[in-house]
């Protein structure tokens, strides 16, 4: 094992020879760019973030024009990354930047925390990269490259070992070249010591790497102590009217696929009296739960279901039509393309 100083000058040094230096985030170097990259990063991957990131930007150059967007373009943009509180929150966030702070970020790591969807490491990051203080981060990149270089055996999720991690985090952090230094770590973790098959023979910490001794990176971090997912089942009613088109309707702000649109969901099918057809089912699985779902198009209701439709914000979907500027789930709008080839959805 080396010193801390060490271990930043070498990850710096390999930085500036073999680290990523042209993200589409790093021309502007902002807490806006930042922060924006930083959320989409979360749980997805660089290569899929690229054009999300590029296309969101353009649209929404700016805290003040993401602040005075409506809330379903913003989904809309974001279709298909998953995880939408994110973008909730972000939308939430930029709000609360341009009303309580002048549409500058705050810059410190307290007031950054307060601000939704923005934890400790996405703070530290904005700090770092975008303000040059000197805040360590700890995303999953970071906790497997300390796990593995510390050889820690237990859980990285576990609060005991997480507080560990960051206290090795925080005195790791150099105090010059702070952002270069949390950027490098992120392209470590991303393109050396992989999940999978880590490039040790590549790596400038292999030799103070307890885990590379050890013969354990391989094995490292531990896994999450497994836990038996369960299996939700559902229906999804696709009522469609006369003129063939779907009824979507708006889900509640929290929760899963919040403020998006989706189809009516039902514990039970629909009664034999609606002659409904069903489509094959789709799976779909969620960080704690399996969901099975059975889609049923119910043609031509002759009575529409008034309780479904006042229930919450509804409309009406074209299927044949290009997409309306709506953010839908991404198992709802792969089942509305398939629509466009069933038989009896009416162009
Ligand atoms: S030597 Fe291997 S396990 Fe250790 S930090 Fe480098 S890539 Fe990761």
């Amino acid at each position: 094992m080396f010193s801390e100083q060490e271990f930043s000058a070498r990850l710096l040094q390999w930085f500036d020879q073999h680290g990523r230096h042209d993200l589409p985030w790093q021309a502007d170097k902002s807490p806006y760019f930042t922060w924006i990259s930083e959320i989409m990063l979360q749980q997805t991957q660089v290569s899929s973030v690229i054009p999300y990131f590029q296309r969101f930007v353009e649209r929404f150059p700016n805290i003040q024009v993401l602040a005075a967007a409506d809330l379903d373009e913003v989904l809309h943009l974001w279709t298909g990354l998953g995880y939408y509180a994110r973008a909730r929150n972000l939308h939430k966030t930029a709000q609360m930047i341009h009303h309580d702070y002048q549409g500058q970020f705050p810059q410190t790591l307290d007031a950054m925390q307060a601000l939704p969807g923005i934890g400790r490491s996405t703070a530290g990051a904005i700090l770092s990269i975008a303000c040059g203080q000197r805040a360590p981060i700890l995303d999953g990149n970071v906790k497997r490259v300390l796990a593995r270089f510390y050889a820690i055996q237990s859980w990285t999720g576990e609060r005991q070992t997480e507080q560990a991690l960051w206290t090795k985090a925080e005195r790791l952090t150099p105090h010059t070249r702070v952002g270069d230094y949390t950027q490098a770590i992120m392209d470590l973790g991303a393109t050396l010591c992989k999940r999978s098959r880590p490039a040790c023979l590549l790596c400038p910490l292999q030799a103070g790497c307890a885990a590379f001794k050890q013969g354990l990176a391989q094995h490292l971090p531990v896994p999450r102590p497994k836990k038996e997912r369960p299996t939700r089942h559902l229906h999804l009613w696709l009522w469609q009217n006369s003129a063939g088109e779907i009824l979507l309707q708006q889900r509640p702000p929290s929760g899963i696929w919040g403020g998006l649109w989706s189809l009516p969901e039902e514990e039970m099918a629909p009664p034999t009296r609606l002659k409904a057809q069903a489509l094959a089912p789709i799976a779909h699985s969620f960080s704690h739960y399996h969901l099975e779902m059975t889609p049923w198009l119910i043609p031509h209701p002759a009575d529409p279901d008034t309780r479904i439709m006042e229930e919450r914000p509804s409309l009406w979907y074209n299927v044949h039509s290009q997409a309306p500027d709506i953010g839908l789930p991404a198992p709802v709008k792969k089942l509305l393309i398939h629509l466009q080839s069933v038989n009896g959805v009416m162009a």
